[in-house]
């Protein structure tokens, strides 16, 4: 703008010199001054207005390089201000980032149940991370198996999927080598076959990072977020990824081994029943909902019959095997009815059937009583069978109380026991 301002004045005050002397030179011709004054005259106009001209393109070229100098150092402090912007917006997000460390560890410290843990780290990375887009998945270890479990997902309302619930080639990868991975094109990345990127190729997903939570050594999970751009993430991504997986880390042990003295307290030690307590409470539970929802509810008390006499002939240890056994026939025969197992006291089960009228219930005892009967028992190298007495009694038909459910279902157990054992009767 300035620089053209200067260029118009200086073009007018040439333009003003030469219509001035033109002016002159008109007013001279009219008054008849000798020839060669006349002529010397007009030529020092020319030389005059060929000066003047010169002296201001002089100065258009100087303030021309001028404002040349001014638009280079305007361009600099741009520069400069665009980095600074960068910078600043950078160090909000952190800001942002750590404010939010301080929610993710108030909540990871108010509960010690891995759902919730799990949860907090998972949304934690993928709303500050991810923007809420893309997918975050979080996979457990699994220890017996050796593999991963895919235990809690969060996606956006795009087209991504997730392809593999036991974790890909890139999680054997921060597995194996105990660290984190940053993949910033997935079609460009040399650490990885084509096999094993053709299958990601069809997610759509470009993108990814995944850091594992190790605690004491022991890897426990892992962590990973994926995008459908690529270079969605940078390295401040990954160190925030990898910190809250290290903070999680240590929750994560916590409530992993409070779940399992959990586990511990309601599963019976012998046989991984439920114990009597846990199972009394369920009871509780499922017949007020079962009530609610006018549906049926059955329960079988199953006594092994004459299991003194196993004890006295094989001794203890071989009974406890008995009764192991037995844990695992009540789990075979009636896993399709999605049955409450429990471990009652001694060498007596209790089943607890929702959903199932007495009808129905009495035709399933009858099925169970009849495997256990059939199935081979080899103890101390000699083939045995033992047999069981059922009781069965239904909500609502014998009555509405779960105390009396429990009580109906035994009376008829005894029933059973006194026509003679190995048979099912009903309350
Ligand atoms: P019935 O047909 O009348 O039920 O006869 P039973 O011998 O099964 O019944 P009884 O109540 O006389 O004996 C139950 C036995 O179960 C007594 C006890 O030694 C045994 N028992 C209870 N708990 C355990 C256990 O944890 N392990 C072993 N090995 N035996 C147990
Ligand atoms: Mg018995
Ligand atoms: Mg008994």
């Amino acid at each position: 703008m300035q620089h053209n301002a200067n260029r118009k004045k200086t073009w007018l005050t040439v333009a003003f010199c030469a219509a001035a002397l033109l002016a002159i030179n008109l007013i001279f011709f009219h008054q008849k001054i000798p020839l060669i004054v006349l002529i010397a005259f007009i030529l020092s106009n020319i030389l005059i207005f060929f000066f003047l001209l010169k002296f201001y393109s002089d100065k258009i070229l100087l303030v021309r390089s001028a404002l040349e100098h001014q638009q280079e150092a305007i361009n600099i402090i741009d520069a400069e201000n665009k980095r600074s912007q960068e910078y600043n917006l950078a160090l909000k997000l952190k800001i942002t980032r750590y404010d939010n460390l301080k929610k993710l560890i108030e909540d990871l410290n108010s509960s010690l149940k891995l759902d919730v843990v799990i949860r907090a780290l998972s949304s934690t990375v993928y709303t500050l991370i991810s923007n809420s887009t893309g997918i975050a998945l979080f996979y457990l270890v699994d220890n017996q198996y050796q593999k991963l479990n895919l235990v809690y997902s969060i996606k956006d309302d795009g087209d991504l999927v997730v392809l593999s619930k036991e974790g890909d080639i890139f999680d054997q990868w921060v597995l194996r080598h105990s660290s984190q991975l940053i993949i910033e094109n997935l079609k460009k990345d040399f650490r990885f076959d084509s096999d094993g990127i053709s299958g990601q190729n069809m997610r759509s997903v470009l993108s990814l990072i995944s850091s594992p939570l190790i605690s004491n050594n022991s890897l426990l999970g892992l962590l990973r977020l994926e995008s459908r751009k690529d270079h969605f993430f940078n390295q401040d991504d990954l160190r925030f990824l990898s910190l809250v997986a290290d903070l999680g880390a240590v929750a994560l042990e916590n409530s992993l081994l409070f779940q399992k003295t959990q586990d511990l307290a309601i599963h019976d030690g012998l046989t991984a029943l439920y114990t009597r307590s846990y199972f009394i409470d369920r009871l509780r539970d499922e017949t007020r909902r079962c009530q609610r929802l006018d549906q049926h509810l059955s329960l079988m008390m199953i006594d092994i019959d004459f299991f003194k006499q196993y004890n006295d002939k094989f001794g203890h240890i071989v009974g406890d095997l008995v009764l192991k056994k037995m844990g695992i026939l009540l789990k075979e025969a009636l896993g399709e009815f999605n049955p409450l197992l429990c471990r009652f006291g001694g060498e007596e089960f209790l089943v607890m059937l929702s959903g199932i009228d007495k009808k129905k219930s009495l035709i399933i005892a009858e099925g169970l009583r009849q495997r256990i009967q059939d199935e081979r028992i080899v103890l101390r190298r000699q083939d045995t069978h033992i047999t069981v007495s059922i009781g069965v009694a239904s909500l609502p038909l014998d009555t509405k109380d779960e105390d009396e459910l429990v009580q109906k279902a035994d009376k008829a157990m005894y029933v059973a026991k006194g026509k003679g054992r190995n048979q099912v009767c009903s309350a």
